[in-house]
């Protein structure tokens, strides 16, 4: 192997060289195959090198790549954000194009702050979140995170912004029932709204269902109609961060619409193009675009690549895929049995204390102690010692570890391409079974 002058994320380590791909699974330059057990990082919703794609991609490049969102708008670009607008709820029928999620987010945090100074309420720009969350790694993006081990190099640069619990059923208190459960985390943000001020906050932001920093930790229903309700007391913009579980992961959609809550902003990214080629945005309601339009006219944010037609034209190809393929429908068929064999996993394995999960987004935590649920101490490394022994037999799993030590535990994801078939879900329920089996 020649000398590599490549950063990557550890420095000391020699990865395998990939060399192609197809549906769910992707090859290295060795020749070893690999179950594509985590879409990525929970990004190639519709697997490998699909045709549609990779013809739109070439069509649009023919034409042109690249022309800047300042100058000039494209048919891709038009037809991506009016897909968008009829997928989701509500009135979210504007869209900022951006390339990352967290470029998705830092922009719903901006138009938020943006929204309240047009609406003459300067104070407000504050954004509550939650202490399990991962929303990414910008500055703006990360202060609203709770992901521990991702924050805790750079707080000194962090807004120190409030922060509540996330509901966490397999860590519920005992004797409370799930339904008071929802609503005690969700008045939490009543708590937080009344100790800052409401004259001071701008947003409260939350994942539908956590991913990076919990392991698809579900809430339990009642919650996020509670979160609208106190939104709506106080007005505070609720910003459901969609870019883990948008575009049909979890059976819907948007993972929001499993409770028929309707967000102010709604974020994007991954599945949005599937991984083909950077894409994510921020999806924004009449009511917010509205009142921008009849104030400055202008939003304070972009990218040199925001809406670049060649980006939006491989978002189209992959949004036409997942309607083509009804693959809201088979997230949420072919994810069901995901989580029922992951849940015969956890019955069977003393390491696993909880299988979970909605549609094709599942998580597995791993615990000491089954019958107390004692987490593992974060210096065990249970999910990265069975993520290696994984990669060791060809399945790529997703870590899952926010580092909030001896509160939320040590978790993986397991979210294979939405199009994954039961006998390949079988595949990679038994060369995951070996992986945790090898792990003491
Ligand atoms: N928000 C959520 C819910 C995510 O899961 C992620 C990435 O994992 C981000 C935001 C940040 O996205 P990106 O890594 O594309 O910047």
């Amino acid at each position: 192997m020649k000398r590599s002058y490549v950063i990557k994320p550890e420095l000391e380590k020699i990865y395998p060289v990939i060399s192609h791909g197809k549906g769910i699974y992707l090859f290295d330059q060795e020749g070893k195959r690999y179950i594509d057990g985590c879409s990525g990082a929970v990004t190639v919703s519709i697997g490998h090198a699909v045709d549609e794609v990779v013809e739109a991609m070439y069509a649009q490049a023919k034409e042109v790549s690249f022309a800047y969102r300042s100058h000039f708008s494209s048919e891709a670009v038009e037809e991506l954000g009016a897909k968008l607008a009829e997928w989701a709820p509500g009135s979210l029928n504007w869209t900022f194009f951006v390339s990352s999620g967290s470029e998705a987010t830092e922009t719903a945090q901006k138009i938020a702050i943006q929204y309240w100074q047009e609406r003459g309420k300067p104070t407000k720009n504050r954004i509550i979140s939650r202490w399990m969350s991962y929303h990414g790694i910008t500055m703006g993006a990360l202060s609203m995170s709770g992901h521990v081990l991702r924050r805790k190099r750079f707080v000194p640069l962090l807004e120190d912004y409030p922060t509540i619990s996330a509901p966490y059923p397999y860590r519920k208190p005992d004797g409370v029932s799930l339904e008071d459960y929802a609503l005690q985390c969700a008045n939490e943000l009543e708590t937080a709204i009344l100790r800052v001020g409401p004259e001071q906050v701008a947003a409260f932001i939350a994942e539908p269902v956590i991913g990076a920093s919990g392991g698809a930790v579900v809430p339990p229903d009642g919650y996020f109609q509670r979160i609208r309700e106190i939104c709506d007391k106080y007005e505070v913009l609720f910003i459901a961060d969609e870019v883990m579980t948008g575009i049909g992961r979890t059976g819907k959609a948007f993972g929001i619409d499993h409770w028929g809550v309707v967000p102010d902003m709604i974020t994007l990214g991954k599945g949005m193009s599937s991984g083909y080629t950077p894409m994510a945005a921020t999806v924004v309601s009449d009511e917010i675009i509205e009142t921008i339009k009849n104030g400055s006219g202008l939003i304070m944010a972009g990218h040199t690549y925001s809406a670049n037609p060649q980006s939006a034209a491989v978002s189209l190809a992959v949004l036409k895929y997942v309607e083509k393929h009804s693959l809201f429908e088979k997230a949420a068929e072919q994810g069901a049995y995901l989580l029922e064999r992951l849940q015969e996993l956890a019955a069977e394995l003393p390491l696993i204390g909880d299988a979970r999960g909605l549609g094709m987004l599942c998580g597995l935590e791993f615990v000491k102690d089954k019958d107390t649920k004692e987490p593992f101490p974060l210096s065990h490394n249970v999910s990265g010692r069975v993520i290696a022994k994984a990669f060791e037999k060809g399945l790529l799993v997703y870590p899952a570890v926010g580092g909030l030590e001896g509160i939320a535990g040590d978790s993986v994801i397991i979210a294979p391409p939405l199009t994954i078939t039961k006998a390949e879900i079988d595949e990679l329920i038994g060369l995951l079974k070996g992986a945790v089996e090898s792990v003491q």
